[in-house]
């Protein structure tokens, strides 16, 4: 079910011919009522992109970068450039492309029903919520609501992708280990006449923003993402109201360019407010269910580790399921999916909850940001190694690798 994760195991399902349905209870890509939550997406997501036919589409929507600059105040205390660094080399995949998730929700879409011209595997059926679920030793059956009535449907294997809401958690039984954020951000999505740099900028100290962090990144269609922490209490109809958007914005650029920011200048696309949790299943299979995206795990957006990691863990799990259930391989190769993926997810949710904190603990009163400060030096604030995926970080058990040579035709269909 769902989108990014479940859309992208449903286009590789479909490209190695394995029957499967996705279920929507909405009928759109993107989230509801938010503009776009993921923005920034990893090299090795667009390496599965590749993969799946769509990473040409989103590599000319996209915007492609690679320096970042880091700032205290009007200090410029740290910058990098990925392509330099060795890793990257490795790959003919940019570092980061940063494109609003709804962009690639739709090119998922299309080439799923693009794939289904020639043959019909996967059944997208949009308006159709899931209200209850049981499993047995033959198949699990789901309860499905839709505007035309109610059914249910056996399945031999669900992948739940339902997102950080996700009713399966409590119909499995999974346990969770989770942890709340006390941080409050506020996002301004912003077209400007005169763009800023194609660069990363974050601001540690931003003296425009009350010496609270901000982070600034481009997007498609020359939108701007401008994400501003704000006071722990604050209250977020109050933050979010357009005309303390304004203030904002315009104390940023007006201190940038020492002249004032004039409403005809710039257009607000999306506001949106957030605070954030971290949590991670103990499990990420039970039974027949097993869990991808945001409803196995869910990270602070600092490190753009959650899309990417769904798409990741889809990535993972659609070989595994395709190699099972057309016989090539034993059932017990899914249950690598969680040692592999749990492995990784815990990895995010330390990283992410480590940024989060430092973020936090620059705000404390009592500590005064150092320009030396240690957690330059380890990397803690840089997105440079943020985004870097994670399979497996322990040397055992062996990351699994999809089988070098695979039944001929497998995947059956090509990326076009
Ligand atoms: C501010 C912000 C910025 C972010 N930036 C990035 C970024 O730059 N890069 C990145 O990789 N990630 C980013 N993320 C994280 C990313 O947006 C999420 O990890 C991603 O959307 C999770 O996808 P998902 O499909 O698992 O869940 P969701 O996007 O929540 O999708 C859940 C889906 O399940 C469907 N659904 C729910 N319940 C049911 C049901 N009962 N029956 C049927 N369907 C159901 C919903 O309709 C929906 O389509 C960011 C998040 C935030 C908040």
């Amino acid at each position: 079910m769902a989108v990014s994760p479940g859309l992208t195991l449903a286009c590789a399902l479909a490209q190695y011919g394995v029957k499967a349905v996705l279920l929507d209870e909405d009928n759109t890509v993107g989230v509801k009522g938010a503009s776009s939550r993921g923005i920034c997406y990893a090299q090795k997501t667009l390496e599965i992109f590749k993969r799946l036919g769509i990473y040409e589409r989103i590599a000319k929507k996209g915007v492609q970068w690679s320096v970042g600059r880091t700032f205290a105040g009007a200090d410029e205390v740290y910058s990098f450039d990925l392509r330099q660094q060795q890793t990257h080399s490795l790959s003919q995949q940019p570092p980061f492309i940063n494109i609003q998730q709804f962009y690639i929700e739709g090119f998922l879409v299309e080439q799923i029903y693009r794939f289904g011209q020639t043959d019909p595997c996967i059944d997208l059926r949009w308006n159709n919520r899931v209200t209850a679920f049981a499993q047995n030793a033959q198949f699990a059956t789901l309860s499905i609501t839709t505007p035309a009535g109610d059914y249910t449907l056996q399945a031999e294997h669900v992948i739940d992708c339902t997102g950080s809401r996700s009713p399966f958690r409590a119909w499995c039984g999974a346990s969770v280990t989770a942890k709340k954020g006390d941080d409050r951000w506020c996002i301004a999505d912003v077209r400007f006449r005169d763009h800023p740099p194609v660069e990363r900028h974050t601001w540690v100290e931003a003296p425009f923003n009350e010496n609270r962090a901000v982070w600034q990144h481009l997007m498609a269609d020359d939108v701007w993402r401008i994400d501003y922490q704000m006071a722990p209490d604050c209250d977020p109809e109050q933050v979010s109201r357009e005309d303390v958007v304004r203030a904002r914005l315009n104390a940023q650029f007006s201190a940038q360019s020492g002249r004032e920011l004039r409403p005809e200048e710039y257009e607000i696309v999306w506001v949106g407010p957030y605070a954030y949790r971290s949590e991670c299943l103990d499990n990420l299979r039970h039974g027949r269910v097993f869990f991808a995206g945001d409803s196995a795990h869910v990270v602070s957006p600092f490190g753009a580790r959650g899309g990417n990691s769904g798409a990741q863990d889809a990535d993972n799990l659609a070989w595994k399921l395709a190699a099972v259930v057309q016989g090539y391989a034993s059932p017990q190769l899914l249950d690598s999916y969680h040692l592999e993926r749990h492995e990784a997810a815990q990895h995010n949710v330390l990283v992410t909850d480590r940024t989060a904190r430092f973020c936090v603990r620059l705000m404390a009163p009592s500590v005064c940001f150092a320009r030396q400060h240690s957690a330059w030096r380890a990397g803690i604030c840089l997105p440079g190694s943020w985004s870097i995926p994670v399979a497996c970080l322990r040397p055992t058990p062996t990351p699994t690798q999809a089988p070098a040579g695979p039944p001929a035709g497998w995947p059956r269909k090509t990326s076009h």
